[in-house]
């Protein structure tokens, strides 16, 4: 059992003010294997002002200044990728050499920041006006368990890029990595209060964070029921607030599509981490008139995915990332077989050979309609609903009929077709034919999938401020 009983607060790691810990389980074996400390409301003050105290110079660095602390950091996380998928896989199950792709190579993605640094630099004359940018401030910032390593990235990142300074709370579930990350920024001696990490319970430790005084900008990534919270107590003192929240995203094959091939992609797709991805495309649309053929190429390949331990190297499925995440997938699960839908595979019975940890079986649903709770409500785990139409403009209705926005896939003949179809759905993203994750590209939703963009050059547009100054 390792014992993390320090935060990282200006630059050092110090005692905290709080008491208590919290314990970190890994949910292939439901045992305990790390304990970090909880920070409390003093500790939350202490790291806003060492933030705010820091501010005033940071924001003043050149952004070759920061794109060289930024190159220096990226260097000292590549060293750590080991410990850092080790860290993840460990808390919350995603299997080690999976990890080490889907979880840990945004690492190389780090660095770009460091040129984006520069965007900071740009000028603008209008008319008789100077048009500049600054820095924000103060962020705060939350994080879930899922993609726990990236979403840090993705906030700090360009946090850093901008000259923002921060205080992060990681999710009580997953939060090693974040100190192996604060452990980096130490060694490479970025300027004290710049980053500040404070660990224990969001429930807790929450509304402090988005009402600090000294919080200019609060980003969050985690379920839109927390972030409805977040952005209505935000709203009392105005602050800028960036929010990556749930989706419940379709997957429309059309008529003409190779059939094998799309459904091969949507189901690895979402069994892919357990099904724990906010932009899985868990909402599979298939023409009526190949609806059977469908379900049967989603039963093979579901029933090919090997679940199991993630320390084994053939798994492509580990457990949920929680006991309690197990017992929300199995209540769902439940909901869909109560509301008429029907099993194509999986279903609430424990996967052969696995007696304990927070496994649940890959699990498709056919005969589901878009109106179930099944498939409105994101699950967030290895549950598919297979949705029939009859011809594409029902396929795109159904895509846009959700309260969520996040994202979204298209499979068609030609990609020109597909990217047509992309155009008429209200999401932030589209997989077109199959196209591949880019960490380049700018990741958010529309509708109650959130507001702001996260990654690529688009991702340090939240963190500035634009100044005009009539000359
Ligand atoms: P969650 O319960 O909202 O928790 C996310 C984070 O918020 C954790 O750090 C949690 O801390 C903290 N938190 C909990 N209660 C809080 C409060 N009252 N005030 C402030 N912070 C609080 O979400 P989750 O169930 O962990 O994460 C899964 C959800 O995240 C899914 O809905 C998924 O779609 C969404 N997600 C979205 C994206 C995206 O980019 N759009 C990416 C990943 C995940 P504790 O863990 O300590 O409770």
């Amino acid at each position: 059992m390792k014992h993390y009983d320090k935060l990282f607060i200006n630059g050092e790691w110090v005692a905290p003010h709080g008491s208590g810990t919290t314990t970190v389980y890994n949910p292939a074996t439901e045992e305990a294997f790390a304990e970090v400390c909880n920070a409390d409301l003093d500790d939350v003050n202490s790291a806003f002002a060492a933030a705010r105290a820091a501010f005033p110079a940071w924001s003043r660095t050149t952004a070759a200044e920061r794109a060289d602390y930024i190159r220096k950091l990226h260097a000292a996380l590549e060293k750590r990728k080991d410990a850092l998928a080790l860290a993840i896989s460990q808390s919350m199950g995603c299997p080690l050499e999976i990890a080490k792709i889907i979880q840990v190579n945004c690492v190389k993605a780090f660095e770009k920041f460091a040129d984006r640094a520069h965007e900071m630099e740009v000028e603008k004359q209008v008319n008789n006006s100077l048009v500049v940018r600054e820095p924000v401030g103060v962020c705060a910032f939350i994080t879930p368990w899922n993609y726990p390593l990236y979403q840090l990235i993705g906030k700090v990142a360009p946090a850093l890029a901008t000259g923002c300074t921060m205080v992060l709370k990681p999710s009580s579930v997953t939060p090693l990595q974040d100190i192996i990350f604060a452990e980096a920024v130490a060694e490479i001696g970025l300027p004290k209060g710049v980053f500040n990490l404070i660990t224990g319970r969001g429930g807790v430790l929450g509304d402090a964070l988005v009402t600090h005084p000294e919080a200019d900008m609060v980003s969050f990534t985690g379920s839109t029921a927390t972030g409805r919270r977040i952005q209505q107590l935000a709203a009392e003192s105005i602050k800028r607030v960036c929010l990556e929240l749930g989706g419940k995203s379709p997957f429309i094959i059309t008529e003409d599509a190779p059939l094998e091939q799309a459904v091969t992609f949507g189901v690895k797709d979402v069994m892919i981490n357990t099904g724990q991805t906010c932009i899985a495309l868990t909402r599979m649309l298939v023409p009526a008139s190949r609806y059977e053929e469908a379900t049967q190429i989603a039963k093979r390949v579901a029933e090919s995915l090997k679940v199991g331990d993630p320390m084994d190297k053939d798994t492509f499925m580990g457990p949920m990332s929680s006991m309690g995440q197990r017992e929300t997938v199995l209540k769902y699960i439940q909901k869909g077989l109560d509301e008429g839908a029907k099993l194509v595979t999986g279903g609430l019975e424990r996967p052969e050979g696995l007696d304990r940890g927070a496994y649940v079986r890959p699990t498709i649903f056919r005969d589901v309609h878009n109106k179930m709770t099944i498939a409105q409500e994101e699950i967030f785990g290895p549950v598919i609903c297979m949705i029939p139409y009859t011809n594409l403009a029902e396929a795109i209705a159904i895509a846009n009929d959700s309260v969520y926005g996040l994202s979204s896939g298209v499979w068609a003949a030609t990609k020109e077709e597909g990217i047509r179809i992309a155009r008429e759905i209200r999401t932030g993203g589209c997989y077109v034919n199959g196209g591949d994750f880019n960490y380049d590209a700018p990741l958010g939703g529309y509708k109650q999938s959130g507001n702001g963009r996260e990654w690529g050059d688009f991702g340090i547009h939240e963190f500035y401020e634009i100044k005009s100054m009539q000359l």
